[in-house]
């Protein structure tokens, strides 16, 4: 017997992306024919036990496309399959997913002819790429309420069942596990569903500081339990006013943020909790492949240049990204002006930090560039001082908002998928909210929106 284990292979589709996918789909049936759509796909080898395959584009062909299209067959045109090669497997090296459609109203099952036509494709497809291209296929019902998904080898001779996720999270629900805990009484009213996604969601979180520690404690007690902490700064007396249950003592024997939040976490959950904490700037590389593999990414860093970073790997991993942030400046009248940003840019792309303008390229690269390089850049004004004032309830109101988008972004209470900016004034006391529409310029660098 052979008692290795096979890794645990996923699609994760963005939702924005599912959704126009889906309803092309729809659109391109006129009777009651199957229809096919072509998912290409990048694949991250997560761990030695997890694979994901990572949409970058779809194709739906249109009727003009199929050299013969009927309710039992289609075949494509000879010169648009090559297109498709060419494109996506020759030139961008991507794996295919296979999408069709079998006209009936409950869970579908490959027929023979899938069998059949999709061996003979797994095989072609292997023989033809240098890189070796897998072929995913997945079949719907006509509602798409239902499908099935599945792998197969490189010799089409066998395949394996696959989760397919629609949705901005991949979470697998640990069935035995007790979620009846006590602590969460007061929020069952979100449902059983909600509180288990939380309890399994991993939260990558870039920035342990005044706002991250605020929110951590805030996602904590909402019941996330897995945590990955990223931030090389240690403790100080001046933090203290904006830490949440932070000691004197604590900055007197320089923690470090990351432990000092393991401890906020430790702290709601006596056993259960899986906290790493890494006490390195976004650019370690260990600190890369933690935040890759996370379900959420969350950044609550003071400067530019780590946000960049962090959206280049949540667009990188096709991992949803939540970036907070405070500002308080002082007007010539002396009356201050307070902001709190929460964005949530859309998963897979669309717009992002970069293009939708909520970080500044030139401050990121001053920032990440040489120390002497920021001295001068400071001489003559270009980059702020490191003494950004901040408070404890700002943050707060930012953190605070930051959870309840991941609340009901898991809950489905509110609909993120083309993304979020949120910006709130003080003491105006105004939420303005972007117009998603408006965001991003088209053939970005980073998103490709
Ligand atoms: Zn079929
Ligand atoms: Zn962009």
């Amino acid at each position: 017997m052979n008692n290795k284990k096979s890794p645990q292979i996923s699609l994760h589709i963005p939702p924005k992306m599912w959704h126009q996918f889906h309803h092309t789909l729809l659109d391109a049936r006129t009777n009651n024919e199957e229809v096919i759509g072509f998912l290409f796909c990048k694949c991250h080898q997560v761990s030695k036990q997890k694979i994901r395959y990572l949409p970058q584009s779809w194709v739906v062909p249109s009727p003009d496309c199929y050299e013969r299209q009927s309710a039992s067959e289609l075949v494509m045109k000879q010169q648009f399959h090559e297109y498709l090669l060419e494109t996506f497997l020759e030139k961008e090296q991507l794996d295919v997913v296979h999408i069709h459609t079998h006209s009936d109203r409950h869970k579908p099952e490959f027929s023979c002819v899938d069998d059949l036509y999709e061996s003979a494709y797994a095989k072609f497809l292997s023989s033809h790429f240098k890189k070796k291209p897998r072929l995913i296929s997945g079949v719907f019902d006509e509602t798409f309420q239902h499908s099935q998904f599945r792998i197969w080898d490189r010799k089409g001779k066998s395949f394996e069942s696959i989760n397919c996720t629609q949705s901005w999270f991949e979470l697998t629900q640990e069935a035995n596990r007790d979620w009846t805990e006590l602590m969460f009484a007061r929020q069952q009213v979100f449902g059983e569903g909600v509180q288990k996604q939380l309890g399994e969601l991993t939260v990558a979180l870039i920035g342990c500081g005044g706002i991250g520690s605020i929110f951590a404690e805030l996602l904590g007690r909402l019941g996330v339990k897995k945590w990955i902490l990223i931030d090389p700064d240690r403790l100080e007396s001046v933090n203290l006013n904006r830490l949440p249950a932070a000691t004197q003592e604590m900055a007197d024997q320089q923690w470090h943020k990351v432990h000092y939040v393991k401890h906020l976490i430790k702290r709601i959950y006596a056993t259960g909790s899986a906290v790493k904490a890494i006490p390195a700037s976004i650019a370690d590389a260990a600190a890369r492949q933690e935040v890759a593999a996370a379900d959420l990414i969350v950044v609550a860093t003071d400067n530019h240049s780590s946000r960049q970073v962090a959206q280049e790997l949540a667009l990188a991993y096709m991992r949803p990204l939540v970036c907070l942030g405070t500002h308080i400046d002082m007007q010539p009248n002396n009356t201050p002006r307070m902001y709190c940003r929460v964005t949530v840019p859309p998963l897979g792309g669309g717009w992002c930090l970069m293009c939708g303008n909520i970080i500044n390229l030139h401050r990121a690269a001053l920032e990440s560039a040489a120390n002497e390089i920021n001295h001068l850049a400071a001489k003559v004004g270009y980059v702020e001082g490191i003494s950004n004032p901040a408070v404890f309830w700002l943050n707060s109101l930012c953190a605070s908002t930051g959870v309840g988008i991941i609340h009901s972004m898991l809950s489905g209470f509110l609909n993120v998928d083309n993304g979020l900016d949120w910006v709130y004034e003080f003491p105006g006391s105004n939420w303005l909210k972007a117009d998603t529409n408006y965001l991003g310029t088209s053939g970005c660098y980073f998103c490709g929106g």
